[in-house]
């Protein structure tokens, strides 16, 4: 995970506090020589890790430590509330013009994930019965407008693309409207808003044009393009694998263009993710998404408090709910239970579970935000979703009745399986050993009243 060393270094410095009783000036002093340490480490930047880290030691010398019944745990609860507060502090959300359409522009350097994200952002909000257009003023990269066309049409949402002397057509596509522009950026997005006024489309989402570095050109034409059609969010995307170059591109851009929010992207990356760390308290200006993957679902909002105890390994209870609740039927999972406390889950049922699991994304990005998962990172990694693949095709090899009822699973039953689903019959034990231990597991589970998480307990 993009913070998976970070969140190493830092347990292990927190560990070292475990059980004292008092502070000594020096157990501080080495806490946040570890903690600066780790974060260098983690590509934050310096000015940022600077400022963090003497807040921290100035709380941690100061009277909530030394008068806390339990100082080691007021520390983590300093970097925790200090981890928010670089982090941008309050969640912020998108902000709806009072008379739309709201116009949302998207800058940022080519291959931040801008494409990619008009077509998340524009899918989130049309669940949520919102109408978007996107509108394609990226004319710089080739492809770019095919590209946001593609997207626009795998999230079921509008396209409004430049096609010099189509002026009005409409594709056969899905929704593609072809407006004019002559290759002209500044003129598609004000033809793509009043078209969106036109058509009475709520929101519009201007994707624009990037280069590899900043450069002034790029910048002029980001900031035409604002000046034009002077956007209610103008949302700064970046890619969180940059590095150290994160600061200087967010403080160009804000010089440049300047913008209202930030989005992270590729925070699913296993680099070191210090961009998310740093461009908040850089720019002053708060980070709205987060973006998890190449999938249009793999995105969602950006609260820094959760962020920051996913960071410290302090578990993401509540996007993981929100998640599941967003996937899952609730009158479904209640069955479920049901089934579990009364002992008549089942293989099929089991199965069941693992289809909506396939359903939910990345289930490692899932699996990362629960509490303790720094342990499970290891069976994280090895876990991929081929396993469940094969996990189908055994019980898709069961008969009905052995599905129902898996005790019927003899040696001979096991051995037929396992030829017919092309595994072996130590995958079909260890899957019916699983069952049983997920059984058991969700039972205690739900006998004791806890959200309920479906699907989980399987894994
Ligand atoms: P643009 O040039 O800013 O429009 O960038 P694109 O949207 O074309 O994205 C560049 C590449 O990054 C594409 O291959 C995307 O699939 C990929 N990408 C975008 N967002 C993410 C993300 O959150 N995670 C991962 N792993 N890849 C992403």
């Amino acid at each position: 995970a993009t913070f998976g060393n970070l969140t190493d270094r830092l347990v292990d410095t927190f560990k070292n506090l475990r059980g004292k009783g008092k502070l000594s000036a020096a157990d501080v002093d080495g806490t946040v020589r570890e903690i600066r340490r780790a974060l260098l480490d983690a590509d934050v930047a310096l000015e940022v890790v600077k400022d963090f880290t003497a807040r921290v030691r100035e709380r941690a010398m100061g009277d909530e430590v030394s008068k806390a019944l339990n100082p080691a745990q007021q520390v983590v609860q300093i970097v925790n509330d200090e981890l928010v507060t670089i982090l941008g502090g309050e969640a912020r959300r998108i902000q709806f013009a009072k008379n739309p359409p709201t116009v949302i522009m998207l800058a940022g350097l080519q291959g931040a994930g801008k494409t990619t994200l008009a077509g998340k952002l524009a899918k989130w909000l049309a669940a949520q019965n919102h109408t978007p257009l996107l509108v394609a003023a990226d004319l710089q990269r080739p492809n770019a407008v095919t590209q946001l066309k593609v997207v626009g049409e795998q999230a079921g949402v509008a396209v409004f693309a430049p096609e010099p002397g189509n002026v009005g057509a409409e594709d056969a596509a899905p929704k593609s409207f072809f407006g004019g522009g002559g290759g002209n950026p500044v003129k598609v997005a004000k033809d793509g808003i009043k078209f969106a006024r036109d058509k009475q489309y709520d929101i519009v989402i201007v994707d624009t044009a990037g280069r590899l570095g900043v450069d002034a050109e790029l910048m002029k034409q980001a900031s035409d393009i604002r000046k034009a059609i002077d956007p209610d969010e103008v949302l700064f995307v970046i890619d969180a694998m940059i590095g150290q170059d994160a600061v200087a591109t967010a403080k160009a851009f804000q010089e440049g263009v300047d913008f209202t929010g930030v989005v992270l992207t590729k925070l699913d990356g296993d680099a070191r993710g210090g961009a998310a760390l740093s461009v908040a308290s850089v720019t002053g200006r708060p980070i709205i998404f987060a973006s998890t993957g190449e999938g249009l679902d793999d995105f969602e909002p950006f609260y820094p408090d959760r962020m920051a105890s996913r960071i410290l390994d302090l578990g993401d209870i509540l996007t993981l709910i929100e998640q599941a609740q967003k996937n899952f039927d609730e009158e479904e999972s209640r069955k479920v239970a049901e089934k579990f406390l009364t002992d008549t889950f089942t293989l099929e049922d089991f199965l069941g579970q693992m289809q909506q699991l396939k359903n939910m994304g990345s289930i490692k990005s899932m699996l990362g935000m629960l509490p303790g998962a720094k342990g499970m990172r290891e069976q994280l990694d090895n876990f991929d979703e081929s396993e469940i693949t094969r996990t189908e095709a055994i019980i898709q090899s069961m008969t009905i009745a052995e599905r129902r009822q898996p005790k019927v699973l003899n040696g001979s039953r096991r051995v037929r399986i396992a030829r017919g689903s092309g595994t072996t019959v130590t995958e079909v034990n260890a899957l019916v050993n699983r069952f049983e231990q997920a059984a058991k597991m969700m039972k205690t589970v739900a006998k004791g009243g806890v959200p309920q998480v479906p699907g989980m307990g399987p894994i």
